[in-house]
C-alpha cells in the first residue's frame, strides 16, 4: 500500500525495521509492517523523530493509536 496515501508516513527503529525487511530503504504501511511482525506497534517501536509526533501532518486512525500504544 502506498503510504503517502494513507497518511502513514513514520520512522520505527532501525533494528525493529530490520528484524523485518532486508533493506533499510522504503515504507512500509502500518498493516503490512505488522502482518511481517507478527504483532502490533507501540509507541516503543518508533524514534523520536519529530515526523513521529501525533502533531505533525495528518496521520491515520490507526498509525496514532500505535503511536501511544504503551
Ligand atoms: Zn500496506
Amino acid at each position: 500500500m502506498d503510504t503517502g496515501q494513507n497518511n502513514e508516513f513514520y520512522f520505527i527503529k532501525t533494528n525493529v525495521w530490520l528484524s523485518v525487511v532486508s533493506t533499510i530503504n522504503g515504507m512500509l504501511c502500518v498493516g503490512c509492517l505488522e502482518k511481517r511482525l507478527k504483532r502490533q506497534l507501540r509507541a516503543d517501536d518508533f524514534t523520536s523523530a519529530s515526523i513521529n509526533s501525533p502533531k505533525h501532518g495528518a496521520k491515520s486512525l490507526r498509525l496514532l493509536d500505535r503511536l501511544t500504544k504503551k
